[in-house]
């Protein structure tokens, strides 16, 4: 209890530390933006008329950005720095009191993401700076909200700071439970839409940590793997989401039509953002695929509420607010501009905020799941109780022995009785069928299975018991009788004594050990057939020892019990 009072304290003890950390150094936000210039010259530049110098600071998909810092001689500042994104060059300019221009340049092979998510070029030393600082970004691709662009005093100001990390960690941590939790459920119930939801979480946990600054807490990043790895994150959810909708809504409420387009467009969203990572930056192509994306989800989503699906409501709920950030990343991307100002911490709430609503969506399939499992299995008990019980007298069949008999001798059941009625035939000849039908009801209950006594109906007018315990041939030849007095308590019709002979074979555990149902059901039979013909009504038993064994069944010594 102490250990964790000291851990909970310790872990307040940095949120303080992290709350009270100083006041960060000065940095600055560039004034002026031209986004429309195809000169690359700043002497050019300085004097375009078509500068933009208020607060819509935007990047545009222009083959070059221009900025222009204003006020920089209020602090010392040393450094450009923009967050990670995709771009061909950046090149700084400064301009010196005699009028001369230094410039710096920086190509995206010379950038190592490591301390914080961003970009960094040192500005140029030109002894006495004079008038703004000058930025040119060429081939900046423009895929979503417009990066952060700052002058800095020193590199650290850029970092995440630390309780964001924390925030970030926490949020990363709410991600991965489901999703380690999802992927051993979709490995046990094999259920497609848990492996998908598997992947959608991975996909968030990626994101969040790309874009959070915890990957690069742990690795120093090249810029292109960097950015790979983020597109890929983003990626994987919208793919996975695509063939989570597909498999979790249930089939009958999506048309085939409407299904297949769910496939396809997911793939087309993985095929734009590999494309993207790996070969040309085309923010046209990529906000296009997005766009599909969204107008084929909306479309499942509606026909399936039409079709009264329970389980496209969690989707709603949890995805519409995600839905809203990928339509302006989208619009953002083919240019429109978009129409939010998104900080990407909306990003992740979006992320935990479905996460959690389609975690419980999951969950209530999967108990759906295992209750409808329960019931086939219940059924399937019922159905194999049908299969091994004989319909009439409701006792075990031949069926249902020869698949329990090696655990029934297992048990020690090591006596087998066979029993005939005597003269049935003439009963059902004189009487009906029907009647027939209601002696062999009557048989069944003088049978009385317990414990010990298995009985079965062999087939016919033929039954079978096999025993275990104590005076064997005691609780055989009570059996006998009770096949008199129960026919004749049970069936009004009869004008006579219903009656059997039973053939009873006793094994050692030795010979029972050696012998099949075969073997068990041929000794009794030899033995039924002498009870039948010592005149019928008797019962006649035999040990059979390991010597029987090799012997035929028609030298059992016989005894005649009754
Ligand atoms: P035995 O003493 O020699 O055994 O004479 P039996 O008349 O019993 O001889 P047998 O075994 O030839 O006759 C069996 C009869 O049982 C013939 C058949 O019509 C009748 N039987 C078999 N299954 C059923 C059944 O499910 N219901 C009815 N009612 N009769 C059946
Ligand atoms: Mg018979
Ligand atoms: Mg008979």
């Amino acid at each position: 209890m102490g250990a964790i009072l000291g851990r909970i304290g310790m872990v307040l003890a940095l949120v303080c530390a992290c709350l009270a950390a100083p006041a960060a150094a000065a940095t600055l936000d560039p004034s002026c933006v031209l986004s429309t210039s195809d000169d690359l010259s700043v002497e050019n530049v300085r004097s375009d008329p078509r500068w933009v110098c208020d607060d819509s600071f935007a990047l545009g998909s222009a083959r070059f950005n221009w900025l222009r810092f204003d006020g920089t001689d209020r602090a010392d500042y040393r450094f450009f720095a923009m967050e990670a994104r995709a771009f061909d060059s950046i090149k700084v300019y400064r301009v010196a009191r005699d009028g001369l221009i230094g410039s710096k340049a920086l190509l995206p092979d010379d950038v190592h993401i490591d301390e914080s998510n961003g970009v960094f070029v040192p500005l140029p030393d030109v002894g006495d700076p004079q008038g703004p600082v000058f930025v040119r970004i060429d081939g900046y691709a423009k895929f979503r909200d417009a990066p952060r662009v700052r002058l800095l005093e020193s590199v650290e100001e850029f970092q995440q700071s630390v309780p964001k990390l924390v925030f970030a960690a926490l949020l990363m941590g709410l991600v991965l439970a489901p999703c380690i939790l999802a992927t051993m459920l979709a490995y046990a119930l094999r259920q497609a839409f848990v492996a998908w939801y598997a992947l959608m979480c991975s996909g968030m946990a990626l994101t969040i940590a790309m874009t959070s600054g915890l990957a690069i807490s742990w690795l120093t990043w090249n810029l292109s793997v960097f950015l790979a790895f983020e597109r890929l994150g983003y990626v994987l959810i919208v793919f996975a989401s695509c063939q989570f909708a597909r498999d979790f809504i249930e089939q009958e409420a999506l048309s085939a039509g409407v299904r297949s387009a769910l496939r396809w467009s997911g793939i087309a969203i993985l095929v734009a953002g590999v494309l993207n990572a790996l070969v040309v930056q085309n923010p046209v192509l990529f906000g296009s695929a997005q766009l599909v994306v969204l107008a084929v989800l909306i479309v499942a989503f509606g026909q399936a509420l039409r079709r009264g699906s329970l389980w496209v409501r969690y989707q709603l709920a949890g995805w519409s607010f995600a839905m809203v950030l990928v339509a302006d990343m989208a619009l953002k991307g083919v240019g429109h501009g978009g129409f939010l100002d998104t900080d990407f911490f909306i990003v992740y709430y979006a992320m935990v905020w479905e996460i959690l609503v389609v975690a419980t969506g999951v969950t209530h399939r999967v108990l759906m799941l295992r209750s409808d499992r329960d019931r086939a299995r219940q059924l399937a008990i019922e159905m194999e109780t049908l299969a091994e019980r004989d319909p009439l007298t409701g006792l075990l069949n031949r069926r249902a022995i020869d698949l329990r008999f090696g655990d029934l001798k297992a048990e020690g059941f090591t006596a087998c009785a066979l029993l005939d009625l005597d003269h049935f035939k003439s009963i059902n000849d004189e009487f009906g069928h029907t009647t027939g039908d209601e002696v062999l009801v009557a048989v069944g209950a003088a049978l009385a299975p317990d414990d010990d006594t298995v009985a079965i109906r062999v087939g016919g007018e033929e039954f079978m018991l096999l025993m275990r315990g104590d005076n064997i041939e005691e609780r055989a030849k009570r059996r006998l009788a009770a096949i008199s007095l129960r026919t004749a308590r049970d069936v009004d019709l009869l004008d006579r004594i219903v009656t059997a002979s039973m053939g009873l074979a006793q094994f050692s555990d030795a010979a029972a050990a050696e012998c099949s149902l075969e073997d068990y059901y041929m000794r009794a039979d030899v033995l039924l057939y002498r009870a039948k013909q010592a005149g019928r009504n008797k019962l006649v038993a035999a040990e059979v020892g390991m010597h029987d064994i090799g012997q035929t069944a028609e030298l059992t010594k016989e005894r005649h019990v009754a």
